[in-house]
């Protein structure tokens, strides 16, 4: 059965799409069978797969609505073993229509129902909100992954996103633990990089698992969505791509260790 991981944080630019496409693409690489669902109607993590969002017509969207099952959308991508359900702008809408629904915060729940069998991990890349899809990507995840910005902001807005996970584990009664925080963007040449590792780890008081693993500031991870390849494909040797790599086998760790 595989674990589902959900991939956010309502702010927008710390590295959920780019976390959640080379995390994917690297355990991949290690032979694991992924499924990443694009929950943002950006579509970002639909292009870093080299798949063209706005000819995409079985989308998130349409499984959503309950016009086709997850399975149909399902597509695979140039990496063996590395599937994806796309998205595009026309699930910007969801937010709205999917709240007329009764049981509105479990619909990607019962979408996902079933899947999981033939992958060892699911993917949920999130929007940057703490809507409608966020809530849906709680409730069908069995865990989260949280990439934090290591800037001086970085944890503004943490406490939020903790109550929200916490009125979804209690209102809804489904937990969502935290598998890990991943910093991003992370400079440990600087004083503020190492102080703002610190500070996370104290903020989670050795509660939560902070990855050991950092992701560097790294061209190249910005580089390779324009290219339709994530970066650990694109260019293996980047420093983006290693720490990927890197994350990977740490998350893998994770589970023997248990
Ligand atoms: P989110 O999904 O949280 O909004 P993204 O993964 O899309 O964040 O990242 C925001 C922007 O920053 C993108 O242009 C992405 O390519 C770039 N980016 C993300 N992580 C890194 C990194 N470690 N180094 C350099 N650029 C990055
Ligand atoms: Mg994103």
């Amino acid at each position: 059965m595989a674990e589902i991981i959900a991939i956010l944080n309502q702010k927008g630019g710390c590295g959920k799409t780019t976390t959640a496409v080379n995390l994917a693409a690297a355990l991949a690489l290690m032979d694991r069978k992924i499924l990443v669902i694009d929950l943002d109607p950006q579509g970002n993590a639909t292009t870093s797969f080299g798949i063209e969002k706005n000819e995409a017509e079985k989308t998130i969207y349409t499984v959503l609505t309950g016009e086709i099952t997850m399975e149909e959308a399902v597509m695979p991508t140039a990496i063996s073993g590395l599937h994806v359900v796309p998205s595009n702008i026309s699930l910007s809408g969801a937010e709205i229509e999917l709240s007329k629904e009764v049981g509105y915060h479990s619909i990607l729940e019962m979408a996902v129902d079933g899947i999981g069998d033939y992958y060892d991990y699911i993917f949920i890349d999130v929007p940057p909100s703490l809507g409608i899809l966020t809530i849906n990507s709680l409730v069908a995840s069995d865990s989260v992954l949280i990439p934090i910005q290591a800037e001086f902001y970085a944890l503004e807005g943490m406490a939020d996103l903790l109550e929200a996970m916490g009125l979804v584990e209690t209102r809804l009664k489904s937990p969502s633990p935290i598998k890990g925080i991943l910093l991003t963007l992370y400079d440990s040449r600087t004083r503020l990089g190492r102080d703002v590792y610190n500070n996370v780890k104290e903020y989670f008081g050795g509660r939560e698992h902070v990855f050991k693993t950092t992701i560097p500031r790294n061209i190249t991870l910005a580089e390779a969505p324009s290219h339709g390849k994530p970066c650990v494909t694109y260019d293996e040797e980047s420093s983006g791509a290693v720490a990927y790599k890197k994350l990977a086998r740490e998350l893998l760790q994770l589970e023997d260790n248990k």
